[in-house]
Parts: structure tokens; sequence; C-alpha cells
């Protein structure tokens, strides 16, 4: 060949692997255009949810989205304890009897008390005596009398838990007049069921929203990471004191703002302590769990609220993996794990930023 055909080829070629070059750098930064969104609202688990999910077709969209509904309603069937047929209710009312159950609300079930021991009963699964005598967030939410709440105590805590597997059948024994309540795992264990769905079904993107308990799915439609809000307390809704960026996660957070019932001008919220029966005076508005199993990051911000500040500090420390971000009561301030220091950004200046768990040491 002619050194001008040779130099011909050579130019054609690097002209070429830049085309293809630039076509790869704006396919990854140029937003997908083509990627549809379809939403969807419902009422389930006894909150408001959202869920978009983002990809090709709007059909196939819907379908998705119905799926996802029928899911959260078939998992509310089994793990509400407000629901007289749920699994958790047959198997509170059975005191002293093993009572059937489906697989998911046994490791359900296995899970809480897991995480109940990790959190030296901070998380409580089996303080249903305890949220059924305050009613709080329902009709009839009262103040009960000391001697109550002394009752009620002595029927909480996973000791009155049994769970068997008997030749791939589940079964659950509930004693001592305790009651399972998963009102602080069960979203979180929803999400993830969701989240596995539509990794199975082939949805790249989507953002599940279970009462401010937040799952995405892969990045944001048309790429990078998700930017997700921390609600400010006492504030409209969608007011955030920061943001966290993530991709393929959960982002939880529990607060004594959400559900209470304000009484004799004192405020008493849903977040139990454990140890006497009445809502917890934490030291923080809110904890933000970050994490990609949303069932632990649930049961995670519940305990680390009831915990406070010196008591997080502490769990914190034997466990540096937990990204989580606390927003003290009353203060412009939040603590952050190590952890959530790269995800987590202020929402404005004046908010001061400091460390928990040993970040920073
Ligand atoms: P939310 O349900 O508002 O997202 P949480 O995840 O913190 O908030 O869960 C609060 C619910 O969990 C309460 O309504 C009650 O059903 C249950 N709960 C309250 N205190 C505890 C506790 N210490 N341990 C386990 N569950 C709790
Ligand atoms: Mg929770």
């Amino acid at each position: 060949m002619s050194t001008e055909g040779r130099s011909f080829k050579k130019t054609a070629a690097a002209a070429l692997i830049c085309a293809v070059v630039v076509f790869l750098c704006l396919n990854r930064l140029l937003p997908d255009k083509k990627a549809e969104e379809a939403r969807g609202d419902y009422f389930f688990l006894g909150t408001v949810v959202h869920i978009s999910v983002y990809g090709q077709g709007k059909d196939f969209l819907s379908e998705e989205l119905a799926g996802l509904e029928a899911e959260g309603k078939r998992l509310e069937k089994l793990f509400s304890a407000n629901i007289p047929e749920s699994d958790v209710r047959r198997a509170s009312d059975g005191q002293g009897k093993w009572v059937e159950v489906s697989e998911e609300t046994y490791a359900l079930v296995k899970r809480a008390v897991d995480l109940s021991e990790d959190t030296d009963g901070a998380f409580d699964p089996a303080l249903g005596r305890i949220t059924k005598l305050w009613k709080i967030g329902s009709d009839g939410a009262r103040v009960p009398e000391e001697e109550e709440i002394r009752a009620a105590l002595r029927c909480c805590g996973c000791k009155d838990i049994e769970l068997k597997e008997d030749d791939g059948a589940y079964f659950i024994k509930v004693t001592g007049g305790a009651l399972i309540d998963l009102g602080g795992i069960a979203k979180g264990r929803v999400a993830d069921i969701m989240v596995k769905k539509l990794a199975d079904d082939g949805i790249k993107s989507a953002l599940i929203d279970l009462g401010g308990n937040l799952a995405v799915t892969g990045e944001r439609p048309g790429g990078g990471k998700w930017r997700l809000g921390i609600q400010t307390p006492e504030r409209p809704r969608g007011e955030y004191f920061g943001t966290v960026s993530v991709s393929d996660c959960s982002v939880v957070t529990s607060g004594a703002y959400e559900r209470y019932l304000e009484k004799d001008g004192v405020r008493w919220h849903h977040i139990f302590d454990p140890s006497t029966g009445r809502p917890t005076d934490s030291d923080f508005s809110s904890v933000t769990v970050i994490d990609r199993d949303s069932t632990k990051a649930d049961a995670l911000s519940t305990a680390l609220f009831v915990m406070g500040r010196d008591g997080a500090d502490g769990y914190l420390k034997e466990h540096k993996d937990i990204a989580a971000v606390f927003l003290l009561k009353g203060e412009k301030r939040v603590l952050v794990t190590e952890a959530a220091r790269s995800v987590f950004t202020a929402a404005d200046a004046s908010l001061s930023v400091g460390d928990i768990g040993g970040a920073g040491k």
C-alpha cells in the first residue's frame, strides 16, 4: 500500500476512535432523554407511599407499579399489627401456642429479634403492649397511668418470642401477654423486597418513598447519584436541613415530629423507650440511617433515636460502618458518623456539623 493510503487509513482510524470516545462521553453526561416516568401514590402500612419508576414503555412501567402496590398490600397483610388476620396478630393472639406463619414473617421477626439483641433492647419488636396502650397516631391516643405502663412493660421484650422451623414450615410462639409490633422495621423490609423485585424485573432506576422511608434503585434517570433530602422537623414537608447523595441505597429517618399526641402542652410521640414504656426523651429531633439494607436502616434509626447521644456514640464506636446523621434537638447542629461524611451535605452554612461514633478521631 502507498504511504498516502496508509496515512489515510491511520487518520480514518483515529477519527473513528475519537468519534467513539466522544459518543461514550456524551452518553454518560447527557440525560437519558428516553427514560419515561410512571408514578404511583398509595396508602398502606399506615402511611402515604409514593413510587416512581423510570425506563422504557409506559405500559411496562404502569404494570410494574401495579405489581409493587400489590406486593406492598400483600406484605401489609402479613406484617401489620392492625389487621386481625395478619401473621403478626395471629402469632400474638396465639399466646403460648406455636402458630404457623409465612416464611417472610418468620424471617422478619427473626431479624427484628436479632436487631433487638444487637441494640441491647433499644429496638424492641415485642413492645406491642406499650404501643397499644398509648395508641399514638390513632383515634383513642392517650397518656396512660403509671400503673398501666408498669403492667404493660412486664409484657415486653424479646424473651417472649420464640421461633422454630420444622420441615419447611415456620412457627412463632408468643408468651407472657406480649404483642409483636413490627412498626419500626416493616417499612424497611417492604422497601428491600420492592427493590429486589425492581431488579428482577429489569428496572434500573426507581425511587420508593414509604412515609419518609426512602430507597432508590440504581442511579437517577439520566445518570448520577440521587440527592435525597432529610426533612427539617416542624417545617413544611419538603423543607430539608441536608441531603444525602447515593445510588442503590436506602435512607431512613426516625423522628419525634411525625406522629404525636399533644396534651397539656406536652408532646407525646410514637417512639418508645423500652426501659420506661414512655415516649423517648431523646437528645435528637431526628436520626437518619443510610444503608443498602433498608430493614437494618429502619430498625437502627429507631434504636439510635432511643439510645440518645451517649448511647448512640457508644454503639457507633463498636459499629464503625454505620452511616448516620443526627439532628440535635433545639439546635442548628448535626452529628455525622465517619461513614456518612462523604454522602451528607448540609443545606445551609448556618448548620454546624460535628462528629459522633469516633468520627474524625
Ligand atoms: P415511623 O414508623 O414513623 O417511620 P419508626 O421507624 O421509628 O418511625 O417506627 C416507629 C414505630 O415503631 C412506632 O409507631 C411503633 O409501632 C414502633 N416502635 C416504637 N418504639 C419502638 C422501639 N423502641 N422499638 C421497636 N419498635 C418501636
Ligand atoms: Mg424504624
